[in-house]
């Protein structure tokens, strides 16, 4: 039988890949096992779930020092 190394650990699958990923404040993107993973998920769910209108077209890009 395996011992935990800490009692209060707390390990969850990662939503995005399920790997074992610690839930713990020092982890910073709980559930999520990395910031990758994390990013993957929240990318995912605002093109999903947000459809964002289009206030302002995506090559309308100015300030940008563009060499001749
Ligand atoms: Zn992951």
């Amino acid at each position: 039988m395996e011992t935990p190394k800490n009692p209060t650990e707390r390990w969850v699958d990662c939503p995005q890949c399920a790997q074992p990923s610690l839930y713990a404040p020092t982890n910073l993107y709980r559930p999520f096992c990395s910031e990758r993973c994390r990013q993957i998920d929240l990318g995912a769910w605002a093109s999903e779930s947000h459809r964002v209108p289009d206030e302002s077209p995506p090559d309308d890009i100015e300030g940008l020092d563009r060499p001749a």
